[in-house]
């Protein structure tokens, strides 16, 4: 079987805003894991262009301000950069009228700080709200990356889908958008950070090596069994960019950039790779494919 897999790095660059928004954060101290984010940032692309890697940054707006000399460091190795928001909101729990402006906002700040428009967008907290799709479609998006129900195949965004918990779930209809999924099991962060909310504790500090194995696993079952697709890792540069980490990421480089069939690839690439010869539609085994 003649294999292509194409591995998609993906970095969330949250820096503050991860804390402030999400977490609803006032520590310094807290807000302080964010600011390491830069050093993340400066070895993870030390580490791509050892190897000449290209790669997908997701980056607030929020960040975009904060930060402005390692988000230009981000652009001008080539690597992409999608938008993520203005503070780290979850669209699913603001009015429509402020996740449109949230949209906005993020755009501006990218296109003043680096004169970026991103066509990739990956929620914060990988949460959609029901205007999430039209809106990224009214805003020329090409895909989006906070989804789960595939793997290693993109599918197409829907509008409309409907449900009861008395009735047969209604699938929408199809449109232009691409999901680049998503996996909580293949993201960083809630393996490795304590993080004491206000409502719960995630315990985090494994052993780095654990999410190795995930990612090692997970790389074996789609290159043995299936021998076409895309590997999304998500990682974070304030989380992946810890020593012990980087070490992880590195190694995982190592063992699958020599095999045959595989490459390297921005999530924008792909998603128009894959879009040749498709049109929107829905996935296979639904009532109404
Ligand atoms: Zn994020």
């Amino acid at each position: 079987m003649k294999k292509d897999v194409r591995i998609a790095l993906t970095f969330d660059f949250d820096a503050y805003s991860l804390w402030i928004g999400t977490f609803d954060s006032n520590s310094p101290s807290m807000l302080s894991r964010g600011e390491f984010g830069p050093v993340g940032v400066r070895r993870i692309l030390a580490s791509l262009e050892a190897e000449k890697i290209p790669a997908t940054f997701y980056i607030p707006g929020h960040t975009a301000y904060a930060f402005p000399k390692t988000v230009e460091a981000v652009a001008a190795a080539g690597h992409e950069i999608g938008h993520h928001g203005w503070v780290h909101e979850n669209p699913a729990s603001v009015s429509a009228d402020k996740e449109r402006w949230i949209l906005e906002k993020g755009f501006e700040a990218l296109d003043k700080v680096a004169g970026i428009r991103p066509t990739g967008y990956r929620s914060p907290a990988w949460d959609n709200s029901p205007q999430t799709v039209p809106l990224l479609l009214e805003h020329g998006f090409e895909y989006e990356s906070s989804m789960m129900g595939s793997d290693f195949q993109p599918y197409w965004c829907r509008v409309g889908d409907s449900w009861t918990k008395d009735g047969p779930y209604v699938f929408g209809k199809p449109v232009d958008l691409v999901e680049m999924p998503v996996a909580w099991h293949l993201d960083d962060f809630p393996q490795f950070e304590y993080v004491v909310g206000k409502s719960s504790t995630n315990q985090g500090v494994i052993t780095p090596r654990d999410l190795l194995q995930m990612w090692k696993d997970e790389f074996d079952f789609l290159y043995d069994r299936i021998g076409e697709g895309v590997f999304i890792a998500t990682m974070h540069p304030q989380t992946i960019g810890r020593g012990h980490r980087m070490l992880v990421l590195e190694q995982f480089i190592d063992y699958v950039k020599d095999k045959p069939g595989v490459s390297f690839t921005r999530m924008g690439d792909y998603v128009r790779h894959w879009k040749q010869g498709k049109t929107p539609s829905l996935p296979a085994d639904t009532a109404e494919s």
